[in-house]
């Protein structure tokens, strides 16, 4: 079956794991189910379609009477958990990203004002809080997190290297947690899973959750990941300067290398946000440095009619131009080469040599885009995800992320969502519009 890449899907991928049997009423009516009203709580009966549009179900193989839906996010009318006796930890991993407070705040919030819940720990550095040798977790409440909002980073710190589920229930279950909820990138959800894994395997009715986090915009069946749009409005400055220093001097170029591991989203959008790039340069799309169509040569053809050149580079674009390498993080991830050093180096000795007078100023503005608070956009997104994480942990649902789809928040099992990534088509509209708007070679 040739689904154009998209990738198959069946209603099994998308059942949602829950603890067992609702029998708690939920305390967020606060008086109305008494006048004959009620909030809009979620029924069992209503899923959110998987495609936007025929055209894309049929092309993944689906019979049209058997779309495929996920369970939508919500309050439920009954709990698995009664409020009043249910204990919540929460823990951040990975690496920062704007927005990571908001969730935090959302949570605790939630979780004490609307469901009554009193007792939240927060889990410190990441995995590690969760081990025996793990610093002493915090207690939250709304006053602890009043303003943590309008901070970047995350009050609870963050880590990497690998846990051992074992250990980490070990841990909940002694602390006697009921609910956690893991605000972390594609490894933290594989930790997550593990951990729900190891508490069901124990009989434990451990509720897990997660809020996913990439800065990256690559966790698949997600609209867009919260601080994404601070990211790339962050990145978009970071361009603009480049931009005003490259046009202030004579063949001026502006260097700037942004987030992306392995998807060029940030590249894209901030480049889209502030359209003064000449070259973008993602790990989706291979670019060859040499030749009449290859990166160098544009550059020169740029500053000949220009004057001065601004280049974007993803930091997981071009790996292929160093020997293999199997350097990786304390998480197993992969460590990237530098292609801003390799390209800076290029460019300065091709341009020497052509003989042209040049000035090339090379930008890193990764960490002061990762650490920026989150605008008033993700703040929303945040707050809202993080709702829509504790109505799911209270109805019993677990080994599933709060994400949201087509506008909807939904339930996405957690395999679904480590399975795949989320890349830009090299040969879908915004890579296009990125074309059109850099005019620069289409490399293929
Ligand atoms: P980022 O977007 O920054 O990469 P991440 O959540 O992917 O975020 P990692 O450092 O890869 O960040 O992982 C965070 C935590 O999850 C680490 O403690 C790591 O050991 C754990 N982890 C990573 N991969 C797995 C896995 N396959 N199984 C269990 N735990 C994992
Ligand atoms: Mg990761």
């Amino acid at each position: 079956m040739d689904t154009g890449g998209l990738p198959t899907l069946t209603q099994d991928d998308l059942v949602v794991r829950t603890l067992g049997e609702r029998s708690f009423p939920s305390p967020l009516d606060g008086g109305l189910l008494e006048r004959g009203e009620s909030l809009h709580y979620v029924t069992e009966d209503d899923r959110v379609l998987v495609d936007s549009s025929l055209s894309r179900a049929v092309r993944r193989g689906v019979p049209v009477e058997q779309l495929p839906s996920f369970e939508p996010g919500g309050p439920r009318r009954t709990l698995f958990f009664d409020p009043a006796r249910t204990r919540v930890g929460i823990v951040t991993c990975g690496g920062l990203c704007p927005g990571l407070n908001n969730v935090i705040r959302g949570l605790v919030v939630e979780l004490y004002e609307h469901y009554g819940v009193r007792y939240v720990l927060g889990f410190r550095n990441g995995y590690h809080g969760l081990t025996a040798d793990g610093e002493e977790p915090e207690v939250l409440t709304p006053t602890s997190v009043q303003w943590i909002n309008s901070q970047g980073g995350t009050v609870l710190g963050t880590s990497r290297g690998s846990q051992d589920p074992a250990v980490m229930v070990e841990t909940l279950r002694l602390r006697r947690i009921d609910v956690l909820f893991v605000i972390g990138g594609d490894g933290s959800l594989r930790g997550a899973q593990a951990i729900a894994d190891e508490a069901e395997a124990r009989g434990l009715p451990l509720a897990v959750v997660g809020v996913p986090k990439t800065i990256d915009n690559d966790i698949p069946w997600i609209d867009r990941s919260f601080g994404f749009q601070t990211a790339f409005g962050r990145a978009a400055e970071s361009i603009r300067s480049a931009h005003t220093e490259a046009r202030s001097t004579r063949n001026g170029v502006g260097l700037i290398k942004l987030m992306g591991r392995h998807s060029g989203f940030i590249a894209c959008y901030a480049t889209l946000a502030s359209d003064d790039a000449d070259l973008v340069l993602i790990p989706e799309v291979a670019m060859p440095l040499e030749g009449e169509r290859g990166v160098l040569a544009h550059i020169e053809r740029v500053l000949d009619t220009q004057g001065h050149a601004v280049v974007v580079v993803a930091e997981g674009a071009g790996q292929d131009l160093f020997a293999a390498s199997t350097a990786a993080d304390a998480s197993g991830n992969a460590k990237l080469h530098d292609i801003g050093a390799l390209l800076r180096d290029r460019v300065t000795a091709h341009l020497a040599a052509s003989g042209r007078e040049f000035s090339l100023r090379y930008v890193d503005p990764g960490y002061a885009i990762r650490s920026v608070p989150a605008n008033a956009h993700d703040s929303v997104y945040c707050t809202r995800l993080a709702q829509a994480a504790v109505h799911a942990a209270m109805a019993g649902r677990t080994s599933i992320v709060a994400g949201r789809w087509h506008g909807r928040f939904v339930h996405l099992p957690i395999p679904l969502v480590t399975a795949s990534r989320n890349q830009v088509d090299s040969k879908g509209d915004l890579w296009l519009s990125v074309l059109e708007a850099t005019g620069q070679p289409v490399f293929v």
